[in-house]
């Protein structure tokens, strides 16, 4: 009997490949381990998922070497891993990729600088001291300055600030008096910020129980999901805060998952100002240095308490005892690029394989969250009051097509919304305007012939940016320079119509000179501090009038905010996609929520085209219920997620024909094996039928359970030859059809 590991390689293949362990390395190679292997003719880095003992076979080639000493994935999250793989549909080493840091995975070198540590029995030998004073004073000098600083200092340090040379430190060394180790430095990730301890606040009667649940759950260890349904400003993070403060007491980890979005500096400031000492940070800013700190902070047990985006859900948190993913129905979780994950489901698996407790948030849970709870699955709790008995903010929608024939002209700010920004301006209170469209204005257009510029890569029109100065793609990034006259009739008649936020800026900016205005989308924010300094600004008073995307819409909390605009409702509801309505619902709300967190009770406009839409309306009475009743017949009528589950199949490749003969050819194969209750749909364009290049048609799996149809797929594509010039895309629980 021999010993092997299976490996796989981080190269895009499905395959797993085995290696004879040789005698001397029988203690090293694990499953988690990183190891190198001979490959075709190269050496090549590898990853263990798996050791076997069985009958040796001649010609199975030997593992080289191992590279890490501790396994870089724990065993639960290599189960994980491979439930990912399967689910998914992805090559187990994709799966295996996203836990594992990219500085790591680059065999980036940790630097190691040395320590003088000051040997404590010593210095307190008086006698000594005075000998050494009498006859080293340099030595002495840096005795004295160890004492000062009270603990190890880096070498390089203490010789700069002794004016000593290294064989003054090699002298006091061997004389006993301190010792020199290497060591890992880690950064200390709030630098120069000051933070300020906070206390636990006494639980509202509602918070305390949702504490209680997930007390019980945590002390028995128990895998459980919590729904936790609190409107906006109900005090959820109050329960976040004390579940992870329970875990901690019970020596367990915690994840703590926000949306990429709302993971703002004023959310991370809140969880500090509780665990200054054991929390680390993950977000899409640091620098692939900065992340693998923090990664090592969690692996070894500095840090116990991690806060981040979509992939800390992967962080190797010890003993982990749960999860928290805020708003979750945000679609940030669910990652747009192999593997195609969803965070908050991870979280779900991650909380069974490791038998921990999930605590899922929303003030407007997902329609599949929801549906999850009311069968049962998961326990549902509600917060159904604001705290303080704040009350809910009012919300007004006003008739765009009316104020058009109204008014007589195509208006983007309504007479009543301008009316009560005055009064909110005047009486010295701020104002958020919300638009979920950047740029100057969303098309370049020919007054006299229609003719619209396109984008040469994509099926979609460019984006008019700065005014009308620059065109830009918002798929594919291509810029242009706007024509001046029409290509098609000649016209010099070009007109920038719609709206963007940069529009909108210059709009407010000439309507309220007398108070400043700023804007926040991506295209603003792109500096590192940008996002941190207009809130800053915001948030002194000093603007008054906030425009943004929905970068504003979550997370935030301004007292001073009693007005919020939304200036158009209707961008998501135009969408060709299922979750149109659910979208708009939840983003309404959302931004509404921005309103009248203070003393002052908040007020909303909402402006829209189709003001009698049942999602507006449910969002008008903040009626979570009343969207949901509405929502469930017209997906189960349909068979839409989550009665039914989707997978998406994308084909595309940059020669249309082709891309068209292999989506009816696999559409073909399909149908040919589909049991009865799995429904091939399509093929048909894509929405967007052509991005940054390629052609798309799209196919989708409808079935019950997940499991059958990922059998279904794994069989057919398996069985088709694919050239190298169509790819087909699979996504299973797709969050957006374009
Ligand atoms: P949510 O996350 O549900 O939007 P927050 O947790 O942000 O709500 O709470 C809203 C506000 O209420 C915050 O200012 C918070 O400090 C405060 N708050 C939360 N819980 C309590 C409590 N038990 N007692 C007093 N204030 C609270
Ligand atoms: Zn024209
Ligand atoms: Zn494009």
């Amino acid at each position: 009997m021999t010993n092997y590991a299976s490996v796989v390689f981080d190269l895009g293949i499905d395959r797993r490949f085995d290696y004879r362990v040789p005698p001397g390395l029988e203690e090293a190679v694990r499953p988690g381990v990183r190891v190198v292997v001979p490959f075709r003719s190269q050496r090549l880095s590898g990853f263990v998922v798996a050791l076997e003992r069985r009958e040796g076979y001649p010609g199975a080639k030997e593992i080289i070497s191992v590279r890490d000493r501790e396994p870089v994935v724990s065993e639960p999250l290599l189960k994980l891993a491979e439930w990912i793989a399967s689910y998914y549909f992805c090559p187990l080493s994709s799966a295996i990729r996203c836990m594992i840091p990219t500085a790591l995975r680059r065999g980036h070198r940790v630097k190691m600088p040395i320590f003088v540590h000051p040997v404590p029995e010593r210095l307190a030998d008086l006698s000594a001291i005075g000998a050494l004073k009498a006859r080293a004073p340099k030595g002495a000098r840096l005795i004295d300055l160890l004492r000062v600083h009270n603990g190890p200092m880096p070498l390089q340090e203490l010789l700069r600030r002794g004016g000593a040379s290294r064989t003054s430190v090699a002298a006091l060394e061997k004389r006993g008096f301190v010792e020199l180790r290497r060591q890992r430095v880690y950064r200390d990730p709030w630098e120069g910020e000051e933070i300020e301890f906070e206390e636990h606040l006494a639980p509202t009667p509602e918070q305390a129980g949702a504490l209680d649940h997930a007390r019980g759950d945590l002390k028995e260890g128990r895998f459980s999901v919590m729904l936790l349904h609190g409107v906006t400003g109900s005090g959820k993070t109050e329960v976040y805060l004390q579940a992870i403060d329970e875990a901690l007491s019970l020596g367990k980890g915690a994840i703590m998952l926000v949306p990429e979005i709302s993971l703002t500096p004023q959310t991370v400031e809140r969880f500090k100002a509780r665990f200054p000492d054991s929390i680390a940070v993950l977000h899409s800013h640091l620098s692939d240095g900065e992340r693998l700190d923090e990664w090592e902070r969690l692996k070894n047990g500095k840090a116990r308490v991690v806060v981040g985006a979509r992939s800390a859900v992967f962080a190797p948190v010890h003993n982990l005892g749960i999860i928290i993913v805020d708003e979750e129905h945000e679609r940030t979780y669910k990652q747009e690029e192999a593997p195609r994950y969803h965070a908050r489901d991870v979280a779900v698996v991650r909380g069974r394989i490791e038998h921990a407790m999930v605590i899922l948030g929303s003030a407007t849970p997902s329609v599949e969250s929801y549906r999850n709870a009311e069968r049962g699955r998961y326990r549902i709790v509600h917060l159904t009051r604001r705290i303080e008995g704040r009350a809910m903010p009012s919300v007004a929608i006003v008739d765009m097509l009316r104020e058009t024939r109204q008014t007589g002209r195509i208006t983007y700010l309504s007479r009543a919304l301008l009316r009560a920004m005055e009064e909110c301006l005047g009486r010295g209170e701020q104002v958020i305007l919300f638009l979920n469209r950047r740029g100057f204005a969303p098309l370049l257009l020919c007054r006299r012939c229609g003719f619209v510029q396109r984008c040469p890569n994509c099926s979609i029109s460019l984006t008019v940016h700065e005014e009308g100065s620059r065109l830009l793609c918002h798929l594919c990034g291509h810029v242009e320079k706007p024509l001046v006259r029409c290509p098609k009739c000649g016209s010099p008649g070009i007109r920038f119509p719609g709206i963007g936020t940069q529009k909108l800026e210059q709009m407010v900016v000439k309507l309220f000179p007398e108070y400043k205005v700023a804007r926040m989308d991506s295209d603003s924010m792109t500096a590192k501090d940008a996002h941190r300094e207009t809130l800053a600004r915001f948030r002194d008073g000093e603007v008054r009038i906030l425009i943004g995307t929905q970068m504003i819409a979550k997370g935030l909390h301004f007292p001073n905010v009693t007005l919020v605009g939304v200036v158009c409702a209707d961008t998501a509801l135009h969408l060709s996609d299922f979750r149109a309505s659910e979208q708009t619902f939840q983003l309404l709300t959302q931004v509404a929520g921005r309103a009248g967190r203070g003393d002052v009770p908040g007020e909303v406009i909402v402006q829209s085209f189709t003001p009698t839409h049942p999602a507006l309306l449910a969002a008008q009475r903040h009626d979570y219920d009343l969207f949901y009743a509405r929502e469930i017949p017209f997906r189960e009528e349909l068979g839409y997620p989550p009665v039914k589950r989707f997978i998406a199949l994308t084909v595309r490749g940059r020669r249309g024909e082709a891309v068209r003969w292999v989506a009816g050819h696999l559409e073909k194969l399909l149908r040919g094996s589909a049991p009865r209750d799995i429904h091939v749909l399509g093929p048909v364009p894509s929405p967007i039928s052509r991005a940054k290049g390629y052609y798309r048609w799209q196919l989708i799996l409808k079935g019950p359970r997940v499991r059958e149809m990922n059998e279904l797929l794994r069989a057919t594509l398996g069985a088709m030859k694919l050239g190298r010039d169509v790819q087909i895309v699979v996504d299973v629980d797709p969050m957006s059809m374009l």
